[in-house]
């Protein structure tokens, strides 16, 4: 299995490498050349052993480069038991009905984004082995809030590697913040900007592709990569989990094999959705992939329309990680449907660049229409659906969730499918606990961060998650904020060059 780019064809890389490198050097981002096929014995079989033994499959077919051995040891240290507070690792529960949430939220910082993290730098470590010598890698992050953190924990004190992240100052949950400017590790950096999320990847986008910076980083022995879902080593280990899911459902009886399911994925960057597509190309029985937005609903209007517009508002709601103009992934796919012609990907994504918008063909627009429904959520039915699921179902839901569940209900009340369907809960309520209790109890105010925890706690009879209750008092060791201009000088400042 090679990669290539998805701004030019002539590419042609091993997995290892794409991994090392993160991003493609003329922009790109790296996909497979072709999709590998999971088979109906394939997919029985796996029904059979644990997560770590369908991650170990799953991903062998895609990173071919590696070892047996390798692989085994990446896994193993990745999902090792106790690392994630459910045997299942990401356990599928039924809410209601047809209705099935997969929590991807079991891991070390209560977001989905451990899923891939916890497993990246065991990849990226192997991988630099192979490809890069001696160098050390410096990992840059741009995060909405959930990446940064479990990037923080994925690579703190890993030998070889030096992590810098940033985030939007006034676009993170106050728990997010705390998780990231508290972060322990000698190999680690957190810095806010005045900005949004867009300028944060912007930023770190326009860094990778500095030829001066990346001369400074030659003559330091130091190289980039990156842990955002543009690295296929962040995007493989998610396609596991829809895989894990649909064997989990025919082990609980809810589907017997060969059933399709929908997928539903609260959407900001698309890399989520992306995995179930590939799961879907791969031989998974999946009828609709739904993509679910927030008030910043780009997607939508581009699934519904075929033009993709990022010149509007701009919207900060209660559901952070999702509050996203430019969906990064979005690329492989348009990649894939428009025949693999990077030409075409280059003129879109030229015209993005230069007038924030562009329009794909009518085939590649049916073909979307096809494979994706798409809808959207504001604040206030947000709010309403994690309210109601509670009351109704009794399951408390993040509002990262909540978004993709009111999707869901409007797409079965509109269309009447009742085919089994699959919500991705990607965030422990407990990280947006006052958006969260003041949808079950009411607007009320708490001192802090923590007294809303408790409080939340008391009205929903769960327990916050240990990692996140131990916050309380913990020192603060990151506090920068700078302007986005001045990213670049941050990075130097932190690795003392
Ligand atoms: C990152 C994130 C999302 C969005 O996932 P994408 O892969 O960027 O589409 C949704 N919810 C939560 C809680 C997240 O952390």
């Amino acid at each position: 299995m090679f990669f290539t780019s998805t701004r030019d064809n002539n590419v042609k890389v091993t997995a290892s490498k794409a991994i090392a490198d993160g991003i493609s050097p003329d922009g790109g981002l790296y996909i497979p050349e072709s999709i590998p096929q999971l088979s109906a014995d394939e997919i029985k079989a796996l029904c059979g052993v644990n997560y770590k033994e369908r991650a170990k499959k799953v991903l062998g077919l895609y990173l071919t480069d590696f070892t047996k051995e390798e692989l085994d040891y990446c896994v193993e240290g990745a999902y090792k038991d106790g690392k994630f507070d459910s045997e299942f690792v990401a356990p599928v529960v039924n809410v209601h009905d047809n209705v099935n949430i997969l929590e991807l939220f079991r891991g070390p910082t209560c977001a989905f984004k451990d899923m891939a993290l916890q497993i990246l730098p065991y990849l990226l470590t192997v991988s630099a082995k192979k490809n890069l010598k001696d160098k050390e890698i410096v990992i840059l992050v741009a995060t909405s809030g959930d990446t940064g953190k479990a990037a923080l924990e994925g690579f703190k004190d890993v030998p070889g590697t030096r992590i810098l992240v940033f985030y939007p100052n006034d676009g993170v949950s106050p728990m997010q913040k705390l998780q990231m400017t508290t972060q322990e590790g000698g190999n680690v950096g957190v810095c806010a900007i005045y900005g949004n999320f867009d300028d944060c990847q912007t930023g770190v986008k326009n860094i990778f592709t500095n030829k001066e910076i990346l001369d400074r980083f030659e003559q330091n022995n130091l190289v980039f990569s990156s842990a955002n879902s543009i690295n296929w080593g962040r995007l493989a280990p998610q396609i596991v989990y829809y895989v894990s899911a649909y064997c989990d459902m025919i082990n609980n009886g809810s589907i017997k094999y060969g059933d399709k399911i929908n997928i539903v994925v609260p959407t900001g960057n698309f890399g989520n959705i992306l995995a179930a597509y590939f799961a879907k190309e791969m031989g998974l029985p999946v009828n609709k992939l739904i993509c679910a937005s927030n008030a910043n609903k780009v997607l939508t209007d581009f699934i519904e329309t075929g033009v993709y517009d990022r010149n509007r508002d701009f919207y900060t709601t209660v559901s952070p990680s999702m509050d996203i103009l430019i969906s990064s992934n979005l690329e492989r796919l348009l990649y894939i449907l428009c025949g693999r012609d990077s030409a075409v990907i280059n003129d879109w994504f030229t015209q993005l660049k230069e007038n924030g918008k562009y329009e794909v063909s009518d085939e590649v627009k049916a073909q979307i229409q096809s494979l994706f429904v798409a809808g959207c959520c504001d604040d206030v039915k947000t709010k309403e659906t994690i309210n109601r699921v509670y009351n109704d179902y009794g399951y408390l839901a993040d509002t990262h969730t909540a978004v993709a569940l009111d999707v869901c209900d409007s797409y079965i009340e509109s269309t009447g499918d009742n085919t089994p369907v699959v919500v991705a809960s990607t965030a422990s309520p407990f990280k947006f606990s006052k958006a969260v209790l003041s949808a079950v109890e009411g607007e009320k105010d708490y001192a802090d961060e923590f007294s809303t925890v408790s409080a939340l706690e008391d009205v929903s009879s769960l327990k916050a998650p240990a990692q996140l209750s131990a916050l309380k008092g913990k020192e603060v060791r990151f506090t920068k904020v700078t302007s986005k201009e001045n990213m670049a000088d941050v990075v130097f400042e932190m690795l003392g060059i």
